[in-house]
């Protein structure tokens, strides 16, 4: 194995900014031994995905050197950190939900709300104002059958531990998949599988919400993204559509699956139209839709590494940015559903 540095080669002024970026990273040219990181050229064949980022690559590192390297400089070091903080972010927000739930006053309101017409004597002040807010909000409200609860909370958690599955998935993925030919092409099928859920389990909260009253609704919709996307896992899981040159149809597959969400939504928006938490709604879910978008786009066109090969290979690169949109994509539908929840604590059938 040619132990000197790929852009050596190149311009003086190059090879010399390439040498002080290696030593800053701890980059050995004796990229023959066993943890060193080494070029693009050095790879083997099954770790060559994007010809744009030159340098600083592990292959075939011990799984404990692996492990460990998510302490050190390397070109995966911030696909590493980005979803693995982005994970412990949800599952920041997965415990600070569970916490809350049940919610104790909203019990309470339940309990004392169900027999509004036994006097005053036994209702208390808490039962009152929220009486008061649901007479002046809609007189509809009152029939016995519509007392309002909490709303159901397992469409919403399904959609944090599909975000979260996600986030952890490809945090292992990018950390492991280093180490072998076997082990690349197992986690690589993990990470798609865990992109996959993210995006069934998104389409929980806001169709089991705000289709709620309709069950044959849930069934086709629910029902559809849940069918599509587990063709998807299959389709995924066949290895040859792993490797690089299908790198545009993976794109396309889970492409496909967020525009199947373009179908319901112009339902909700229509049924919902005069809904007035509609634009705040709209709003949460038009960003998560572009962030998703724009990270797709960096993701499949390897923008802007391809312009200045090299040059992004420790920050800056494609997959970097598309993991960074993926959080903030997730998060933003994580307002949106906090809006639906918020809504059908107050809005039950
Ligand atoms: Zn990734």
């Amino acid at each position: 194995m040619d132990p000197s540095p790929t852009l050596d080669s190149k311009l003086p002024s190059e090879a010399v900014e390439t040498k002080k970026r290696k030593k800053r990273v701890g980059w050995s040219a004796a990229a023959s031994s066993p943890c060193a990181l080494v070029s693009y050229k050095e790879l083997p064949e099954y770790m060559k995905d994007n010809e744009f980022i030159l340098n600083y690559y592990r292959a075939n590192w011990p799984l404990k050197q692996a492990f460990f390297s998510i302490f050190r400089w390397h070109n995966e070091t911030l696909n590493v950190w980005t979803h693995l903080l982005g994970f412990v972010l949800f599952l920041g927000l997965t415990m600070t939900n569970l916490i809350q739930v049940p919610q104790v006053s909203d019990l309470i309101a339940f309990f004392t709300r169900s027999f509004p017409m036994s006097g005053d004597i036994n209702v208390s002040h808490d039962s009152q104002e929220i009486f008061m807010r649901t007479t002046s909000t809609n007189l509809v409200d009152l029939k016995p059958e519509s007392v309002v609860m909490p709303v159901t909370r397992w469409p919403f958690y399904v959609f944090l531990a599909g975000s979260m599955f996600c986030l952890l998935s490809s945090t292992v993925c990018h950390l492991f998949s280093c180490h072998s030919h076997h082990l690349n092409l197992s986690l690589l099928r993990l990470d798609y599988a865990g992109i996959t859920t993210m995006i069934i389990t998104s389409f929980f909260p806001p169709i089991y919400y705000i289709f709620q009253c309709d069950p044959l609704w849930h069934f086709i919709y629910l029902g559809g993204i849940t069918v599509l996307g587990l063709f998807t896992i299959v389709t995924l899981l066949t290895p040859a559509l792993s490797t690089k040159k299908f790198r545009g149809f993976r794109a396309l597959l889970f492409s496909s699956m967020a525009l199947f969400g373009i179908i319901p939504g112009v339902h909700a928006a229509i049924v919902n139209w005069s809904n007035p938490r509609r634009n705040v709604t709209l709003a949460y879910e038009l960003g998560m839709a572009m962030f998703y978008l724009t990270g797709t786009l960096f993701y499949v066109s390897r923008v802007p590494e391809r312009f200045k090969p090299g040059w992004f290979d420790l920050a800056g690169h494609s997959h970097q940015i598309f993991h960074v949109l993926v959080v903030m994509g997730a998060l933003a539908h994580y307002g949106a559903s906090l809006v639906f929840l918020d809504w059908r604590d107050t809005h039950s059938c």
